[in-house]
């Protein structure tokens, strides 16, 4: 009957409880739910987002930087708590970089790339003094205008299109053709163009890939980018001062996901960054993360409206739904649709059980939070949780659809 429990979800085997009742923040989330006033809502552990900066850096090679991906969740107090814990911040649009200068972080820490920057981006980027991560020749001759017209030498990354991919990744961004950085093959005559460009040249962006937890593939990816930044490294106008090596680590989101194991990785990180030290000096290398500092500290949660039975099958009707979550509903970049974790906010792993479906109001069959389901039994009123949910959630929605309200977010 339950097609999707066979086997078990990683982030509900290990959720927080007290009384069966799922909590965030120490706080059980019915409470979380009366001090936000209404569902849904979309609420953030400050001390899980902590803690795995923590983890990390016991585990990461020193002298390693560690950024976060602000695309992941942009949510202006995540932004401002992990600004405090970070070494830097990468922004995608203009939007995105006013977070991350209000967050108090200093111009030298932070980082803009994405495909089709407009001019009055390159022109707030230049003003305020960021590196941007040019993704094309074209990009690099517009930034050194702005620079010129604006009386300020940019300060200018070039973000390599690189040529193999991450495999098994949840997102290739990286290897064939793409829309992101400079094909790997043409950098070296860009780099030899670059010494009569009035910009200052800080250095490389590779990123493969996004959401892996194969940690092969991740060394053999982080062996790749280094041996491609030293190869262009030759061409460079001046020394590299800034190497991005990507990230792309990913966190379990479907029935048989394993958290990723750093170990390996991280010694293999430690080892890369000695050669390249050893090579070419004081690079400052850095890690860029969105998903893996915040994906798992993050829940949804929304109210069941109605019970419904369809020729058996049970339906919870909630307030929630695709218009809120997307990649839950599984309509972000999945191809076959896997079951978020999701619990009964009361009745996480106790009965009694049914088997059911979590759908929202909206008038479409992908509005689908949870497909056949073993859940703890709920009434209209009760609270139904999505866990896994601190990225690529809220901003990565499309709230308009069919015009009821958006959900509320919380940092707790
Ligand atoms: C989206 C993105 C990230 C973040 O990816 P995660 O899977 O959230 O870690 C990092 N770098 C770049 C260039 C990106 O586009």
């Amino acid at each position: 009957m339950s097609r999707n429990s066979e086997r078990a979800h990683a982030a509900l085997a290990s959720a927080p409880v007290a009384d069966d009742a799922l909590t965030l923040g120490g706080e059980p989330v019915a409470r979380i739910a009366e001090r936000v006033g209404r569902t849904p809502f979309y609420a953030y552990d400050r001390r899980a987002i902590g803690a795995r900066v923590e983890q990390l850096r016991g585990t990461l090679p020193p002298g390693l930087s560690l950024h976060y991906a602000v695309k992941a969740n942009p949510m202006p107090a995540v932004v401002g708590h992990l600004a405090g814990l970070v070494d830097g911040l990468d922004v995608a649009s203009a939007g995105e970089l006013r977070v991350a200068l209000d967050a108090g972080v200093g111009p030298g820490d932070i980082s803009f790339a994405g495909p089709g920057k407009r001019d009055g981006e390159l022109r707030a980027a230049v003003a305020s003094g960021i590196t941007v991560n040019a993704e094309s020749a074209a990009e690099i001759e517009r930034l050194a205008r702005v620079g010129d017209a604006l009386g300020i030498q940019p300060q200018v990354a070039l973000r390599v299109n690189p040529d193999f991919e991450l495999k098994a990744s949840g997102m290739k961004m990286g290897g064939g053709p793409r829309q992101f950085g400079i094909d790997a093959e043409i950098v070296p005559e860009v780099l030899r163009g670059l010494g009569d460009m009035a910009i200052h040249f800080r250095g490389f962006h590779i990123f493969g890939g996004s959401q892996n937890l194969r940690r092969e593939s991740l060394i053999e990816t982080q062996d790749a980018t280094f041996a491609l930044a030293r190869r262009l490294a030759g061409d460079a106008p001046g020394p590299i001062e800034l190497l991005n090596i990507g990230g792309g680590f990913g966190i379990p989101y479907f029935p048989g996901d394993e958290a990723l194991e750093l170990g390996e990785v991280s010694d293999n990180l430690a080892a890369r960054m000695a050669e390249w030290h050893a090579g070419a000096g004081d690079t400052e290398i850095v890690l860029e993360l969105g998903r893996y500092l915040v994906g798992e500290a993050g829940i949804y949660v929304c109210r069941v409206i109605e019970r419904k039975v369809s020729r058996g099958q049970v339906f919870l009707v909630t307030d929630g739904g695709l218009h809120h979550h997307l990649a839950a509903s599984g309509n972000f970049g999945q191809v076959l649709r896997k079951n978020y974790p999701v619990c009964v906010a009361h009745r996480v792993h106790g009965g009694p059980r049914e088997n059911v479906s979590v759908v929202g109001p909206l008038c479409t069959p992908l509005d689908l939070l949870a497909d056949c389901v073993d859940l703890g039994r709920a009434e209209p009123g009760d609270l139904v949780c999505v866990l896994q949910s601190g990225a690529y959630g809220y901003s990565a929605s499309p709230h308009r659809f069919l015009g009821h309200p958006p959900p509320l977010e919380i940092l707790v």
